[in-house]
């Protein structure tokens, strides 16, 4: 059976804009992964009377529903309340919850007495299944009523999302006799229209496993899903999908269900025991944020600088200050030559130079923005990409510094760069 649910998301501060929605966006990605319609988000605020039409309205169109937040003391169980009035349930007060939150507010909080307003918090819906709160106070719980499950969570997403994945992910699972498995393909280096056009043809004729293509931040993601009986069904049938958007993308893809580009380059630097220095203009420093952004990023990046001025291009990566004077810094040569300052500064195997306009406007020589040069020096020589990244300072970091990934992906494969 195909299940649908809403989520239905309390907080006047969502309504207000002052909190990003969070929880209803994370809750949707893991129902999707475990193969859950979402067909509406609801945003109600802390009022008993809107969140009960909104609920009277979800029972009409899903199977499951979920609320999150207004579990708190503050806001006088106004989700427990109402959901439990909604459905006809009772609320029973559990001494078990009362001592779990007694015992958190004096071991975790350090607090010697407990404000007597949390003891509601222990009020759960009658024959419900409780979601020990392991990150907060507020216990969440599962119920069934006629046809409808309902699920209520805490607001704070640590709390919120930590619960959903202990505790609702295997309540879900238990509902549904088959399995949703993914797999994540990634690409580089080709658009979301490019990728979808060379599998057009493939993925329309896929029923099960399904092939869908995602863009995010300059790269692309094919999430491969299948729906079966057991996680090993799933696999062989993806298998074979998999290996043919193997042979159609080739070395545009960097990696399955790897984390990101700059985790699949650390590990093939520190695999081969190799070390990296970046020297970065227009970027900031967003691609050593991106690095060592990920724990074990000391055993292959040394360090570098935020080279922006031609001084500092001068000072910390030996480029020569005649030729920037005379040149300016938007060009291959200079790219160049802050990748192998910066590495022979660093005695590293390989340097990274970054150097372009980021716009919006032109320069003074009437170069477009978002012309970036992105050098490697690498063992064997060094090499430059001259890009046209268009407008948006945000994107052109992002895009110059996956550029500069793929370079060193590209040499350490052994590929064309
Ligand atoms: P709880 O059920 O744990 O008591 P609550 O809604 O009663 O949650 P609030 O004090 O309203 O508690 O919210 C706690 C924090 O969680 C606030 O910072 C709020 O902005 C945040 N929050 C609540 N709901 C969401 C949501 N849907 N997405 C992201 N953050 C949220
Ligand atoms: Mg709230």
């Amino acid at each position: 059976m195909n299940h649908i649910a809403e989520i239905i998301s309390v907080g006047t501060e969502l309504l207000l804009g002052n909190t990003t929605n969070t929880d209803a966006r994370d809750i949707s990605i893991m129902l999707s992964e475990l193969g859950i319609n979402v067909y509406y988000h609801t945003v109600v605020g802390d009022n008993p009377a809107r969140l009960k039409a909104a609920v009277e309205i979800a029972k009409s169109r899903a199977d499951i529903i979920i609320t999150t937040g207004g579990l708190g003391p503050t806001c006088d169980d106004l989700t427990k309340q109402t959901l439990a009035e909604a459905f006809g349930v009772k609320l029973i007060f559990s001494e078990e919850e009362a001592e779990i939150i007694r015992s958190y507010f004096k071991n975790r909080l350090h607090y010697d007495t407990m404000p007597e307003n949390n003891l509601q918090q222990a009020y759960l819906p009658e024959n419900c299944t409780v979601f020990h709160n392991d990150w907060g106070t507020a216990p969440g719980c599962a119920f069934e009523a006629g046809c409808v499950t309902v699920m209520m969570l805490p607001g704070p997403p640590r709390e919120c999302i930590s619960m959903f994945k202990k505790c609702a992910v295997p309540y879900l699972r238990a509902m549904s006799d088959y399995v949703i498995r993914s797999h994540n393909i990634h690409i580089f280096g080709m658009g979301e229209s490019a990728v979808e056009d060379k599998l057009r043809p493939m993925m329309l004729a896929m029923e099960n496993p399904t092939l869908a293509p995602y863009a995010k931040n300059g790269e692309v993601m094919l999430r491969v899903t299948a729906k079966t009986k057991s996680d090993e069904e799933a696999d062989k049938l993806m298998e074979p999908a998999i290996e043919q958007v193997k042979s159609i993308l080739g070395d545009k893809i960097y990696g399955i269900d790897t984390e990101s580009l700059e985790k699949t380059v650390l590990d093939l630097l520190i695999e081969k025991d190799m070390t990296i220095a970046i020297a970065e203009s227009c970027t900031g420093g967003m691609l050593s944020k991106r690095l060592t952004d990920i724990s074990g990023a000391s055993n292959a990046f040394l360090g570098g600088g935020v080279t922006y001025s031609n001084h500092a291009k001068f000072e910390l990566a030996g480029v020569d200050p005649e030729f920037l004077a005379e040149n300016g810094p938007y060009n291959e040569e200079t790219a160049k030559m802050m990748a192998e300052g910066i590495k022979k500064r660093l005695d590293a195997d390989f340097g990274i130079g970054i150097t372009g306009l980021a716009g919006p406007d032109p320069d003074e020589n009437g170069l477009e923005p978002g012309t970036v040069f992105v050098a490697m020096a690498a063992p064997n020589g060094t090499y430059c990409r001259k890009l046209h990244l268009g407008q948006g300072r945000e994107r052109i970091r992002v895009l110059a510094s996956n550029h500069a990934l793929d370079m060193v992906r590209r040499y350490l494969t052994g590929l064309k760069i």
